[in-house]
């Protein structure tokens, strides 16, 4: 694609960086076939070609964000399928990510609008304070059609995707370790992170119960917190690059104290960003290096546990498992075989879901911000899930997690709660019933 920035606007690194993604793009169109908002929708301008164009004109003409600008980027989930389908290896994702930083600083949203968002940037990466907003969605849950009647659809998608118990106060794993079993093979950290420790703290526990069983360490490193994604998704680049800066000292703190031979991550859309870092922070003397090598080190859990190998499995019952394949693994970290493999070495029938390449729906805040897109994608995805009549589903993302098990019964698990039952561990929470009417592969 031709550009015509002025040797001026080539002087700012994003313009630069941006303008050789916009230069790789030739206009063939074959991205737009994989894109949901575009099947979905079936708009030129919610594809992702579209949105390149939509993009270049904003940074050429270096004008303010246009409404008919945000409108359609807001419809980007960024879940990166055209980034796996297109030739021409077009970073849309970093295009992307540019494009919000600037709609954030240069367009006006409606109040309420703005409101909601800071809301959103406040709590959600405070777990203590995203436990008392999920509680107080418990009790205001039965409200959520008033809200719809009265056109505030975040807050009833908010409160529709409100878990059904009430969660208890996130355990304090800052600066704790997990001594390995037996000989000590390795030492990794474990991001904690914001919303897992409340909805899922089940995934880390098993995670860490995972790693100890094959001999490796696990630390929580002290300081460590949200990753930024949450914020970065949503254009505030300043609160996603604090976030970065402070996990990149707690880690790095660890890297150059006993050491780590990784640094895991049990939410993929987290994973995909620190593996950003060295990127989002390439422009900043103090930290380029120290986030290229916080990148470098990143593992998703599945990576590294198939690198690991796992021991004898045979402890769970040999399930039937829909592998749901969340966005951000597939194709923002092209993790594509190793979760699936390690499912079926551990004794489960694992099987494709069709169209997997389609987004959930989840998207960081997506199924709150764009609550109708995001319920046409869920209920997409199950049917195409129900489809396999599976016991369970397992997929390596929170956000999927949260979403799937609002539009269906089938038991969604993480990937590495079916690891660690099949390798000695507890019977995963959503299995239990399962598990005691041995439920069999099909
Ligand atoms: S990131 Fe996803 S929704 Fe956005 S343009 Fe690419 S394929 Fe479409
Ligand atoms: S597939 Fe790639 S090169 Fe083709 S239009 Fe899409 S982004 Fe551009």
């Amino acid at each position: 694609m031709q550009t015509s920035f002025t040797i001026t606007q080539l002087m700012d690194p994003q313009i630069a960086s941006s303008e050789k993604i916009l230069r790789a793009c030739v206009h063939c169109g074959f991205c737009t076939a994989t894109c949901p908002t575009y099947v979905l929708l079936g708009d030129e301008l919610d594809s992702p070609r579209g949105r390149i164009y939509l993009i270049k004109e904003m940074l050429e003409q270096d004008r303010p964000a246009t409404p008919e600008v945000v409108k359609h980027i807001d419809r980007c989930l960024s879940c990166l399928a055209c980034m796996t389908t297109c030739p021409s290896g077009v970073h849309y994702m970093h295009l992307v990510d540019h494009a919000r930083e600037r709609i954030e600083k240069t367009y006006k949203r409606p109040v309420i609008d703005r409101a909601l968002r800071a809301v959103l940037a406040r709590v959600m990466v405070n777990p203590g304070l995203f436990r008392l907003a999920v509680v107080a969605g418990l009790i205001a849950r039965p409200l959520a059609p008033v809200f719809a009647a009265l056109g505030m659809r975040p807050v009833a998608a908010m409160l529709r995707l409100t878990p059904r118990r009430k969660p208890a106060p996130p355990a304090e794993r800052s600066g704790k370790v997990y001594p390995p079993e037996g000989k000590r093979r390795g030492r990794v950290a474990l991001l904690s992170g914001c919303i897992n420790p409340v909805l899922a703290p089940s995934t880390n526990e098993a995670a860490i119960r995972l790693l100890n069983r094959h001999g490796i360490e696990v630390v929580i490193a002290a300081g460590e917190g949200c990753c930024g994604s949450l914020v970065h998704h949503m254009g505030r680049e300043d609160e996603a690059l604090s976030q970065a800066r402070n996990n990149i000292d707690a880690w790095t703190h660890e890297l150059e104290g006993q050491g780590l031979d990784a640094i895991l991550v049990t939410v993929s859309g987290c994973g995909t960003t620190i593996k950003d870092y060295g990127f989002l922070l390439r422009n900043d003397p103090t930290y380029a290096a120290k986030a290229a090598r916080i990148s470098a080190r990143t593992r998703d859990v599945t990576e590294y546990l198939a690198m690991l190998g796992l021991r004898e499995a045979g402890t769970s019952a040999p399930l039937t498992v829909a592998y749901h394949a969340a966005c951000s693994l597939q194709h923002g970290q092209q993790v594509l075989r190793q979760p699936k493999d390690l499912l079926s070495k551990a004794g489960f029938v694992v099987k494709d879901v069709p169209e997997g390449h389609l987004c959930c729906g989840s998207a960081g805040t997506y199924n709150i911000l764009q609550s109708g897109l995001a319920e046409q994608l869920r209920a997409r995805k199950v049917a195409n899930i129900e489809l396999l009549k599976p016991d369970a589903i397992a997929t390596g993302n929170i956000g999927c997690i949260m979403q799937l098990a609002s539009g269906t019964n089938i038991p969604v698990v993480h990937t590495v709660e079916l690891l660690d039952w099949a390798t000695g561990g507890p019977v995963p929470g959503p299995l239990v019933g399962l598990a005691k009417s041995g439920a069999s592969a099909r």
